[in-house]
């Protein structure tokens, strides 16, 4: 199955990476019955963590969750490498609560890479892609160093931070992807002489340190949950033993050091000319954008179960060596630390996304789809959602298969996340949060599979097993409901739970009472002694549904008047500037962009509603029938 050694192997797609989005591109196009290749540098670094060992957050657990949903290998990998999980937001509302969970790295590499090793269809070629083979402006295929010619219909490029990536501690500067990796710099010049628009973007790391070198017991702890969310609807149980986080600060002194050596940071000193993730700074930038804050947390998190080494969360830093080494000894319980690893930054090329169509394919070299960090993305989470798209849609083209495999952003943060990239573009890294997306109510963790069970299926992206899993979760949920909505709810049943019921209105059930504030269903279930026993996975989804339900139906009808419009097709030949009521940009930007559906239109940067609304007649009377390019 490994090391391809001969020349012109042929496939159907090849993705270039094995990274985050890369294994997600790989396993989907996989999945779907394409033969694929995934060339990477090297197989024991597929699933490699390239900074924190943690899986999942505000935003990103609902990415992992929607990715899990349509049959991808996140929530799965992260699920068996967990050694501590957390739910964030839990005293908030379903909706913007965030799964999270430590991984230990070598256990996650482990999970992926069986992962990847088990898809019958997938071959994996351990070399550098040098160059993207062109026939005309489509893409043919990719140069190996190595392995020379590989051909195929369509390329998912994934590369990373790999692409003209330069690391930089204090003023030391080389090239590399990451720490330990080649960077790609053949690669990059010739995207850059195709005439990509490319940018720079930057991001940083913390020193690893020695976990027995650190006095813990100067610090808070931090337990894992013990009702945990899993990320995988196929996961039933804890995995791995769940280990502690500490927590401590930095201090004064931590802040002087930084502050008299702030001209030697690369992220500060102007060596570094690239934008970095303003919500994830470096210390050097909180020290000096906050300067009235007299201390940051410092999150000590395992990197392994065995907890040898420890990833100080929330100090990642481009200062030398002897600077890094003496701030940390201002921080408590690091007074005695040992660095196995310093902190370093590293900048590297994007290319713009508004370079690509909602599949994820270059509007410059049809065949060419670009993933993960490339397009200008920060996160592991992130970049998964996005190597699912676009090695869908590689194997879509390569079977010669007209369909778009296409989640549109009523439907998933996937769809909010491809949709601001390719539309408005990035001007830092791009990080997904629940604030994002308009329709966060109906966006939940707990209804992911509801939302995107039935469009995986629909392209192939989920085995029986997993259908099943799924048919299993409905009837629960479904019978759960009905034992909810057949009892009526009492005066006596208000008192217990201490609400107050208006008799005067209509009847309610025990299900209705879940849109009363600060109801739970384990309440309800309290009084319903013969209720069917079921997962927390079928409860938090009925709990949320009935919490949401008068505010959902609202939402859930906006959204189907939306689907429907958004639906109408926009023919390739259609002729913009006869539209009367559109601006000049407007009309440019439509014919320069060619969407292909309303949804896709209005999701420019020049539309606006009335745009929008001047458009819909022409395509109206236009439209044969409204066929949709998702199901
Ligand atoms: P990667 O995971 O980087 O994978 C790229 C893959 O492409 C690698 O396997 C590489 O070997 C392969 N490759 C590259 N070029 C070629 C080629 N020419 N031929 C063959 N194979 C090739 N994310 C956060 O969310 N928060 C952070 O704080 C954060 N900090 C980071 C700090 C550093 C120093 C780095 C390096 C990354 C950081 N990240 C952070 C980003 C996170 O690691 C990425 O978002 C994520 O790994 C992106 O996944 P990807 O699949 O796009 O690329």
């Amino acid at each position: 199955m490994f090391h391809v050694k001969h020349s012109g192997p042929r496939f159907d797609v090849v993705v270039v990476g094995g990274g985050h989005a890369g294994c997600e591109a790989a396993a989907a196009a996989a999945r779907m019955g394409a033969k694929v290749a995934l060339v990477t540098h090297r197989f024991d670094r597929i699933g490699e963590m390239s900074c924190n060992p943690a899986i999942g957050g505000l935003g990103k657990g609902h990415l992992v969750r929607e990715v899990d949903a349509l049959g991808g290998l996140i929530g799965e990998v992260a699920d068996e490498a967990a050694i501590q999980y957390r739910l964030l937001n839990r005293s908030r509302g379903p909706a913007v609560q965030g799964p999270r969970a430590q991984a230990d790295r070598n256990l996650y590499r482990q999970a992926m890479q069986s992962r990847i090793r088990a898809l019958p269809s997938l071959t994996v070629i351990e070399d550098e892609v040098s160059e993207l083979v062109l026939d005309g402006v489509a893409v043919s295929g990719v140069l190996g160093v190595a392995t020379g010619l590989i051909g195929c219909a369509a390329v998912v490029l994934t590369t990373g931070t790999f692409l003209g990536g330069v690391m930089h501690i204090g003023r030391d500067q080389r090239q590399g992807g990451r720490a330990d990796d080649p960077s790609s710099i053949t690669l990059s010049k010739q995207i850059r002489s195709l005439g990509f628009r490319t940018g720079r973007l930057k991001t940083g790391t913390p020193a690893r340190l020695e976990a027995r070198s650190i006095d813990f017991s100067a610090c808070t702890v931090q337990e894992a949950d013990l009702d945990p969310v899993y990320f995988s609807a196929l996961t039933e149980a804890t995995q791995q033993a769940q280990i502690p986080c500490y927590v401590t600060t930095t201090t004064e002194q931590t802040h002087a050091i930084i502050r008299e050596n702030i001209h030697a940071s690369a992220m500060y000193s102007g060596n570094i000319s690239g934008v970095g993730p303003r919500y994830c700074p470096s210390i050097e930038d909180k020290v000096m954008r906050f300067a009235d804050k007299e201390q940051h947390n410092v999150f000590l998190e395992p990197e392994t179960l065995d907890a040898e080494l420890i990833y100080p969360n929330g100090i990642s830093t481009s200062l030398p060596e002897s600077v890094q080494h003496a701030f940390l000894r201002t921080i408590p319980g690091l007074e005695n630390v040992t660095v196995r690893r310093l902190g370093y930054a590293i900048e590297y090329d994007f290319i713009d996304p508004r370079e690509l169509t909602h599949r994820l394919e270059s509007l410059r070299c049809p065949g060419l789809f670009l993933a993960g960090q490339i397009n200008g993305t920060t996160g592991y989470e992130e970049a998964a959602a996005l190597g699912l798209v676009a090695g869908a849609n590689a194997a879509l083209v390569a079977s010669g298969d007209a369909r778009s495999f296409i989640v549109h952003r009523f439907d998933g943060y996937i769809g909010v996340l491809v949709d601001d990239l390719v539309s408005k573009g990035v001007t830092e890294p791009y990080r997904m949060f629940t604030s994002r997306a308009e329709f966060r109510l109906s966006l939940r963790i707990d209804n992911a599979d509801a939302r995107l069970h039935e469009i995986g299926r629909a392209f192939g992206l989920i085995d029986e097993d997993r259908h099943r899993t799924h048919q299993k979760f409905l009837q629960d949920a479904a019978v759960l409901q009905a034992h909810l909505e057949d009892v009526q709810a009492t005066a006596i049943h208000a008192d217990m739970i201490g609400i107050k019921l208006n008799t005067s209105s209509s009847k309610k059930s025990l299900y209705d009472l879940l849109g009363y504030p600060n109801v739970h269903i384990d309440q309800l279930l309290g009084f319903l002694p013969d209720a069917p026993t079921v997962s927390d996975r079928v409860k938090r989804f009925v709990d949320a549904q009935g919490r949401y339900c008068g505010l959902l139906k609202k939402q859930v009808a906006e959204i189907e008047q939306q689907r429907r419009l958004g639906q109408l097709p926009i023919p390739l030949d259609f002729e913009f500037f006869r539209v009367s009521g559109l601006s000049s940009a407007q009309r440019e930007q439509l014919q320069a962009r060619k969407p292909e559906t309303v949804y896709e239109a209005t999701q420019l940067e020049t539309m606006t509603p009335a745009a929008v609304s001047a458009l819909i007649p022409y395509l109206a009377r236009k439209a044969p029938h409204s066929e949709s390019s998702a199901p």
